[in-house]
This record gives structure tokens, sequence and C-alpha cells, in this order.
């Protein structure tokens, strides 16, 4: 063989190796591919395990409580290791054995679930309640801002209150007037939605949220909707009623728990005061009841005057006469009718807002409030 074809040769050669080694390197990147994509297909047919939690142990065998609040008797696998009571365990949806333990500790943040602030909301921006606002100056306000006063005269005032009236009357409002009035820091419950969202957690975020006010106290405790969760039950059959009566025993145990002087107060507010509970306003709970009633005329113009303080109106405006127009209009009706009446003027391309806008907001509120009239008689007769 010459030089020439020598170097031919090795040309070959080299080019052939280069080639064989890019080979199996592709192979070696699609046998991992391949194989990566099989553990995903094994793991999508695995079945999904059940959360629960352990309530008490015996030997190999345990109650758990699943999260609708049903609890079985089960079996604790081989692999489980050690449970206790409280440990967060996956189960087999079948057959209910426990099959590992999780490492969640039950506590959670409480404030990622109730509505906590310091609002600023004045006493001047609440219309036409004036002695529903002296009388929850004096119980609330007074003995957050001076409980010296209270222990010098030798009386107790009142844990909390309840706050009863049509929707949109400002019970809400009242509420972060005095929270705001003494700095408190204004903690906000739907009881709807704890008796709801939380099932079979309900007990346990009454707890947490008496907790929470302490720590942040001065605070207020305001639960809306208290009927949800404080009606009067005749017969306690259905496991979803024993849940919402506990949860309601919850809460009267950590109204009891508190003293009248320790910086806390709750307000209940509720649109059913005649099915509650008497138990909830029994003295020492919530047994100052305050009445916040529809607006009468002189309430409806004070209301009027303050959404209209910022709006710019036109020079034809009478507001009395448009108030005497506005009958059965709760408070929060009277701000929809501002918000409208601005929105007819928006339409039109005026920033100023004219008689004839009122005029046609109070036509527009008043026939939805007919139609929601009309609703909550078919549904409470
Ligand atoms: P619900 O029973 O539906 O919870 P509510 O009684 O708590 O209603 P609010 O939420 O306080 O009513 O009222 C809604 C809005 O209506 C308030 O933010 C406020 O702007 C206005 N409003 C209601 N009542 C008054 C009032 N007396 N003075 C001034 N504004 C009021």
């Amino acid at each position: 063989m010459d030089t020439k074809e020598k170097s031919i040769l090795d040309s070959v050669i080299y080019s052939y190796s280069t080639s064989s080694s890019q080979t199996n390197e592709e192979n070696r990147i699609l046998k991992e591919t391949v194989n990566k994509l099989k553990e995903e297909l094994d793991r999508f047919k695995v079945a999904p395990l059940m959360v629960c939690e352990v309530r008490n142990v015996f030997g190999k065998e345990a109650i758990i409580r699943l999260p609708n609040g049903n609890q079985f008797y089960v079996n604790v696998s081989q692999e489980c290791g050690k449970v206790r009571s409280g440990d967060v365990v996956l189960a087999d949806q079948k057959n209910l054995t426990i099959i590992k333990k999780i490492p969640i500790t039950r506590k959670f943040d409480i404030e990622n679930f109730v509505i906590v602030e310091k609002p600023k909301v004045s006493w001047e921006s609440v219309g036409g309640l004036d002695m529903q606002v002296r009388e929850i100056q004096e119980v609330v306000e007074l003995p957050l801002k001076k409980p010296e006063l209270f222990e010098k005269v030798g009386i107790t005032p009142p844990k909390g209150i309840l706050l009863y009236g049509k929707p949109g009357t400002g019970k809400t409002l009242l509420a972060k007037a005095v929270a705001s009035s003494t700095n408190s820091t204004f903690i906000q419950v739907v009881a709807s939605e704890l008796v709801q969202k939380f099932i079979g957690e309900g007990a346990k975020m009454v707890k947490e949220i008496f907790e929470l006010a302490r720590r942040k106290a001065p605070a207020i405790i305001f639960i809306d909707e208290l009927d949800a969760l404080a009606a009067k039950r005749i017969e306690i059959g259905t496991s979803g009623e024993r849940e919402v009566n506990r949860t309601f025993m919850q809460l009267l145990a950590e109204i009891d728990g508190f003293k009248p002087l320790d910086n806390v107060k709750v307000i209940g507010a509720t649109n059913r005061k005649d099915i509650l509970d008497p138990a909830v306003i029994r003295p020492g709970r919530l047994d100052r009841l305050i009445h916040i009633p529809i607006p009468k005329s002189e309430a409806r113009l004070e209301i009027l005057k303050i959404h209209t303080g910022h709006m710019n109106l036109g020079k034809d405006i009478d507001l009395s006469s448009l108030s005497s127009m506005m009958e059965d209009l709760s408070g929060a009706e009277i701000k929809a009718v501002c918000t409208e009446a601005g929105y007819f003027a928006i339409r039109e391309n005026r920033t100023k807002v004219i008689n004839n806008d009122f005029l046609k907001a109070i036509d527009k509120v008043m026939k939805e409030e007919e139609a929601e009239g009309q609703d909550y008689m078919n549904m409470f007769g």
C-alpha cells in the first residue's frame, strides 16, 4: 500500500468511528427518554389515595376521619410505620387501609381564610343611625378605649353585640367604623362560609379565629350571616347538621371563655333574628341587640348627602326631594342610586350629574328592589 492509499484508509476508519459513537450517544438518549415516559405512564396509572386524619390507634388498626367528617375503623399497612392520633395519612380509596404517613402539620394559617384588616371608616360616613352609633360607642368603643373606667365603676361591659336588620342597612359599615375608631384589628368571618367551605373543620376554625383575635388585640370579630351557624335546630339528624352544631358549640365556648375586658369584642350580624338560637344572645354572650332599620326620611337624606359628597352635581339637584322618592330603600341601595346616576351622566358624555340622571337611577334601583323583595317573599313567605 502506498502512502496515498494509507491516508485514504485512515480517513475512512476515522469517519466510521465518529459516526458510530454518535449513533451510540443517540441510542442512549432515546433509551433514557423511553424509560422516563414509561415511569410517567406508570405514575398516571396509580389510583389516588385519600387524605385523612387519624383519630385513635389500636395496634395495627385505627379510626380515621375523612374530610367529609365520616369516620371509619381501618387497617394500618406494614410499611406505614408508627401512626399516632392527629397524624395526616394517605388511605386506599377502596378499603381505606392506611398506606402512608405524610409530613403535614394540622396547623394552617387562619389569616388566609378570613378577612383581617385595619379599616379606615369614620363615624361621619355612617348616616341616619345616630342612636345605634351612640349605643355601639358605649358598649364596644368605650370598654376597648377605657377599660379602667369599667373596672373602677365595677360593671362588666358586654362581650359582644348583635346587629340585626335588613340587608344593606349598614351593619358591616358600623362594625368597621367601631374597629376604626378603636384602632382594632377587624376580623371578618362569614358564618355560611364557615359552615360550607370548611366541612369537618368549622369548630377548629372558630378556635383559631379567637386565638388570632387575642394575638392581634385589640380586635373585633365580625360574624356576618350569624343565622347560618346559630339557627334554632329542632332535631340534629344528619352529619351536616351535627357538624354545624359542633361549630356553633365551639363559638359559644369561645365567647364564654374570654373575659369581657379582654380587648376582643364579637359583633354578630343577621337579617334573620327570628330564627336565631336564644343561646347565642343569652346574658354574657351577644346580649346587646341593636336593630339597624331601613332609613326613614331624614336618615335617607343624610345617607344621600354622604354618598353625593364627592359627586359633581348639577345646580338643578334637590337632594331632599330626591330622598323623599327613595322610600324603603336601604343605605346600600341609596349608594347604588348615586353610582347609577353617575353612570347615566357618563353615558351621555357629561361630567356633571343632573336631576334627570337621579330620577332614572331611582327608577332602576326601585325596580331591582321590587324584584328582590318578591324573591325574598317567595323564600321566606
Ligand atoms: P348585609 O346584611 O347584606 O351584610 P349590611 O347591613 O352589612 O348588609 P353594609 O355592607 O354595611 O350593609 O352596607 C353596604 C354599603 O352601603 C356600605 O358600605 C355603605 O356604603 C352603604 N350604606 C349602608 N348603610 C349606610 C348608612 N347608614 N350610611 C351610609 N352608607 C350606608
